[in-house]
C-alpha cells in the first residue's frame, strides 16, 4: 500500500530528548528524520515507556552508552516507511520495540538459542537510539506486530517490565505456587496478573514504610504485601528479585522454601552482602535474568492478550521525560512511566 494521507506525511525534522553527558538530566534536540537501511523500518513513534534502565543507563551504572543516545525501549510505534529488504511488517501496522534491537545469530549464544546473551547484541535505548523522540529507526527482525488492545500507549509497558518479568517468572518454575515479588513497580504489577491467573498466590515486599506500593500491591491482588525487612507468616516457593539492591539476595533466599529459586530480573544490582551457606543449602538457586528473547516477547505478547493484562500508567509528554524519570527514581508512579508523543491518531 502506498503510503498516502496525512498520517504517513514524513517531516524533514523531529524532536528527541537526549542524553548527552552521564549524570545529567536529558535535553530536547532536533534532529533529521532518520533513513530506514535495508533490513530497517522508520516508525512514527506513539508511546514509549520509562524504564528503570534508563536510569540505570543515565547514571553510568551500565557502562559505554551510545552518547549522545536517544534512551527508550519500550516503544509502540506505526511503521511510516519501510526498507528496500523488509517484508515482516507493513507501512501503516503498529508496533512494538523491544530492548533487544540486533543480535548476530552466529556466536556461540546465537546458535544455541540464547540469542539474549549474544556476545554482539545491540540494544535500544542503550547501543543504538531508542524512542524518547518522534521518529525512530528499528530492525524489522527484532520487533513485533502488537495485539490491537495494546497497539497504544497501554502497551509500552508489556515490551520491558512485561517480557522480563515474564522471561523471570519462566525461571521460577510451574510448582512454585508462593511466590515473592521484591520491588512492586511497573514489572510486578504486570506479572501478578498473569501469575494469579495461573493461581499463584503473591508476596509483595516493597522499601520499608512505602504504605502506598503496599496498598497498590493488594489492590492488584497480593496476599500479603508488606516491608523487605518483614517475614510473612509463611515462606514463599520462589521469589523474583525487581529492586535493584543486592541486599535483598540473602532475604529472599532466607524466605524461600528448599527447592526454590531466586530470580534477580534487573540488569543492575547493588553489591550482594555475604550470606551464610545455609541460605542456599536446601537446593535453593539463586539466578539472573539477562535481556529477552525475541520467543520470550512472542509468547508474553500472546498470553498478555489472553489473561487480558491491564497496564495502570502515568502518562508524560516527551519534553517531560526528566520529570518522568525522576517520578520512577522516587518511587512516584505506581505501574508504569510513559511518554506520549504528540501528533498521533
Ligand atoms: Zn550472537
Ligand atoms: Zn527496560
Amino acid at each position: 500500500m502506498q503510503s498516502t494521507g496525512n498520517r504517513l506525511k514524513i517531516p524533514a525534522s523531529m524532536q528527541a530528548m537526549v542524553l548527552e553527558t552521564i549524570g545529567q538530566p536529558l535535553v530536547m534536540k532536533t534532529f533529521p528524520i532518520p533513513v530506514p537501511s535495508s533490513q530497517q523500518v522508520l516508525v512514527k513513534i506513539i508511546a514509549c515507556g520509562v524504564c528503570r534502565t534508563d536510569l540505570h543507563i543515565i547514571d553510568g551504572e551500565l557502562t559505554a552508552p551510545k552518547l549522545p543516545l536517544i534512551p527508550g525501549h519500550e516503544i509502540v510505534a506505526r511503521v511510516v516507511k519501510a526498507g528496500r529488504e523488509t517484508s515482516r511488517v507493513k507501512t501503516g501496522e503498529i508496533i512494538g520495540i523491544p530492548w533487544l534491537g540486533y543480535t548476530c545469530g552466529e556466536c556461540k549464544y546465537c546458535r544455541k538459542g540464547q540469542e539474549n546473551l549474544c556476545e554482539s547484541a545491540l540494544f535500544t535505548g542503550y547501543t543504538i537510539d531508542g524512542g524518547y523522540a518522534e521518529y525512530a529507526v528499528t530492525d524489522e527482525r527484532y520487533c513485533f506486530p502488537l495485539p490491537s488492545q495494546y497497539a497504544n500507549a497501554s502497551g509500552s509497558p508489556l515490551l520491558c517490565a512485561g517480557v522480563i518479568g515474564y522471561r523471570s517468572y519462566t525461571m521460577t518454575g510451574k510448582h512454585a505456587k508462593n511466590l515473592g515479588i521484591y520491588g512492586f513497580g511497573a514489572a510486578a504489577h504486570i506479572l501478578v496478573q498473569l501469575a494469579i491467573h495461573e493461581d499463584k498466590r503473591i508476596f509483595a515486599f516493597t522499601s520499608d514504610g512505602d504504605v502506598e506500593a503496599q496498598k497498590f500491591a493488594m489492590e492488584q491482588g497480593a496476599v500479603w504485601a508488606g516491608d523487605s525487612s518483614q517475614l510473612p507468616a509463611e515462606k514463599m516457593d520462589a521469589a523474583i528479585i525487581f529492586a535493584p539492591a543486592g541486599n535483598l539476595v540473602p532475604k529472599a533466599l532466607s524466605n524461600t522454601n528448599k527447592g526454590g529459586t531466586v530470580v534477580c530480573g534487573g540488569i543492575h544490582m547493588s553489591d550482594i552482602p555475604s550470606f551464610p551457606y545455609r541460605l542456599l543449602w536446601g537446593e535453593r538457586v539463586l539466578r539472573s535474568v539477562a535481556n529477552l528473547t525475541r520467543k520470550d516477547a512472542e509468547d508474553f505478547l500472546k498470553l498478555a492478550s489472553q489473561v487480558l493484562i491491564n497496564t495502570q500508567i502515568k502518562t508524560y509528554p516527551l519534553h517531560q521525560a526528566n520529570d518522568a524519570l525522576n517520578d520512577l527514581r522516587y518511587g512516584m508512579v505506581h505501574g508504569a512511566a510513559v511518554l506520549v508523543m504528540d501528533n498521533n491518531d
